[in-house]
């Protein structure tokens, strides 16, 4: 699915919202998706970032998006309820949640890894979007195949020395991702993984901040597989873990 061809209106009609979706790999999603007919609902934390992406979506004569700011480190579950609700009744459905909103943290071994400092980066990569998941699941019901899309990586898949509670919160977004998908199995509701694999963002320069990015693939290079998992032709799809990128080698981690 790497060298998938969305037709220009796969997601003509569709109502999908993104996390993160002011910077990296969720503005490309956002963009992309817009680009192919959707109205994409931009939820983040910085409202600069979001409206800059709306600027682009409007520029671009895709539908007008919804700019939905919210701060998913403190979002209470009144939040995400009242968010639910304004899903409700804007458009009636949701077709498709892409869970991409995310955070690095530090690198380090795990004896050291302070409990506070795993408890605030599970809170944002595990629990917002387990809380933002239950307050859609109604209305993703309400439409006639739904997708939602977890982000993982390559260390949600194998455990790596020093990647802590980042790796810990992939491997719990993978399991989420398949209890979920048995959960919803045979229903209108979907559940994938995807490992954008690495990408030339500011969480990788974080992380990397040796690398040339210009070794990395484009977030845009990746939206192949982020359009196919979110339109109808991934219908048949569920409870799989997607990689946007082929395996790289040991020295080029990911
Ligand atoms: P990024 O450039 O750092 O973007 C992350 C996005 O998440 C930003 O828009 C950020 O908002 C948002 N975010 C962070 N904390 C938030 C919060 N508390 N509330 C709401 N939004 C919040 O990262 P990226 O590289 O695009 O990563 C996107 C996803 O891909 C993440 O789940 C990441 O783990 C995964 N991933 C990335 C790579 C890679 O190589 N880049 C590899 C594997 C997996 P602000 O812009 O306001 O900070």
């Amino acid at each position: 699915m790497l060298d998938y061809q969305a037709k220009k209106d796969l997601l003509q009609h569709k109502i999908i919202l993104v996390t993160g979706a002011g910077d990296g790999i969720g503005r490309a999603a956002a963009i992309s998706y817009a680009n192919h007919g959707a109205t994409v609902i931009l939820l983040g934390r910085t409202q600069a970032k979001l409206e800059a992406v709306y600027d682009e979506i409007m520029a671009r004569n895709a539908p007008e998006p919804v700019i939905m700011p919210l701060d998913l480190a403190t979002a209470t579950e009144n939040d995400y309820q009242h968010m639910a609700r304004l899903v409700t009744l804007q458009f009636g459905h949701l077709d498709g949640l892409l869970h991409n909103a995310g955070l690095l943290g530090s690198l380090m071994p795990l004896e050291q890894l302070p409990i506070a400092t795993l408890e605030q980066l599970l809170q944002v990569n595990v629990v917002a979007q387990l809380a933002l998941t239950q307050a859609l699941l109604p209305v993703l019901r309400q439409a006639p195949a739904a997708s939602i899309i977890f982000t993982s990586s390559s260390v949600g898949r194998k455990g790596r020395a020093y990647w802590g509670a980042y790796a810990i919160s992939k491997f719990a977004t993978e399991g989420m991702m398949q209890v979920l998908a048995d959960e919803c199995d045979g229903s209108s509701v979907r559940c994938n993984s995807l490992n954008p694999g690495a990408t030339r963002t500011a969480m990788r320069a974080e992380a990397f901040p040796a690398e040339d990015p210009l070794t990395l693939k484009t977030p845009e290079q990746l939206m192949p597989l982020y359009l196919y998992l979110m339109g109808d032709d991934s219908r048949h799809e569920n409870a799989q873990a997607f990689s946007a990128q082929p395996k790289r080698p040991a020295s080029h981690l990911s």
